[in-house]
């Protein structure tokens, strides 16, 4: 285990975030290199890695997934493997989910699986929702293409060790929306001579945070950024912006309020006589948890001795593992970090060492209930 922690402060030590995670996929690269994997995938939608385990007999894939990627957030946490990239740090823990992984592939180079085979999947760029999209993509993935997948996240609020559980929606499903409005400048002085976004960016930054009233279940629509002109005190306004985050925890939820978000603003551009183009960025589906799944992953939690607890609610933040539900029972759980401990993406969080051997002891449990 001791090898596990210490490629996981190597990986906290050396941070990429999102799409460039070249080093960190080498780092993992040569950690596989001797436990002799059937078939390794380099480079899979980009910097992803695959590595294959097959079973003596024939049967089920499954697929067990981590993230490659730090955030763009400077390391506060003092410590002797702190981040040395300013400004970037392993701050969600992924550094910890691929030891899990890793630990994993150790398990299955000393013993084959039974029957089927075993994907552990190294997802880049999850942070930006553009990794899932980017392994799906690759025509390679067909050689992977999964019977079931599997993935956990640690978190910051529950007790140490505890196994977070959820049926159906584990995580809302979001995108970041953009809205981009062109008009005309004119003189400050002759402001009807031009055509200024200004009333239509204030009806619709007090209108579209109230469109989630119209969505029958629940949905979120946070307003992000906004822009007007430029700072030029002789010209009236030609252009502006508006960029805001929805979210949703059906996926029939989330398609309705970006429906709804891209009439209201279509309605109101046109009153102004406007221009409108609308961009989508950082899509998140809807994380499901398989009902089916969900008696498997508690049975390997209550053979650890950990204990478990069932979310009542979906999480309101978004995961890109939700893309792999979309094509396979899946199941995404939460690995409890400690009541006190700093939230993801905070500063001073670090992933909890001791939660590696708890995360390959659940992984293991559930493949040796489906291999
Ligand atoms: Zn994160
Ligand atoms: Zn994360």
């Amino acid at each position: 285990m001791n090898s596990l922690i210490q490629l996981r402060h190597s990986l906290h030590q050396h941070p990429e975030i999102a799409l460039e995670e070249t080093e960190t996929a080498k780092r993992i690269l040569d950690f596989f290199k001797p436990l002799q994997a059937d078939q390794t995938l380099e480079k899979l939608g980009g910097t992803g890695l695959a590595f294959v385990f097959q079973g003596k007999k024939p049967g089920k894939r499954l697929l067990f997934r981590c993230e490659l990627d730090a955030l763009p957030i400077a390391d506060l946490k003092e410590s002797k493997h702190q981040s040395q990239v300013p400004g970037k740090g392993h701050l969600c823990g992924h550094d910890g989910h691929m030891a899990i992984i890793c630990g994993l592939g150790e398990k299955l180079s000393q013993k084959r699986p039974v029957s089927g085979e075993v994907v552990l999947l190294f997802q880049p760029a999850e942070e930006t929702g553009e990794g899932a999209q980017a392994i799906l993509n690759d025509s390679r993935f067909e050689e992977i293409r999964p019977d079931y997948a599997f993935a956990l996240h640690n978190l910051p609020g529950f007790p140490l060790h505890q196994v977070v559980l959820r049926k159906g929606t584990f995580a809302a499903g979001s995108t970041g929306m953009r809205l981009h409005f062109t008009g005309k400048t004119s003189h400050s002085a002759h402001p009807d001579a031009g055509i200024n976004p200004a009333q239509a960016l204030a009806q619709l930054m007090q209108q579209l945070p109230q469109l989630p009233k119209e969505i029958p279940g629940f949905s979120l629509l946070t307003l992000i950024h906004a822009e007007l002109g430029t700072l030029a005190f002789g010209t009236s306004a030609g252009k502006g912006s508006l960029s805001m985050t929805l979210r949703a925890f059906d996926q029939e939820d989330l398609d309705l309020l970006i429906e709804k978000a891209q009439a209201l603003a279509q309605k109101i551009v046109n009153q102004e006589r406007l221009k409108l183009e609308v961009e989508f960025v950082e899509k998140f589906a809807v994380s499901h948890n398989d009902p089916e799944l969900y008696s498997l992953v508690k049975t390997a939690a209550e053979k650890l001795a950990l204990s478990t607890v069932d979310k009542p609610e979906p999480f309101t933040w978004s995961e890109d593992f939700g893309l792999f539900s979309q094509h396979c029972p899946s199941f995404l759980f939460g690995l409890g970090a400690g009541e006190k401990h700093p939230q993801l993406h905070e500063g001073t969080y670090d992933f909890p060492d001791e939660l590696i051997e708890t995360g390959v002891g659940m992984f293991l449990g559930i493949l040796g209930k489906l291999s």
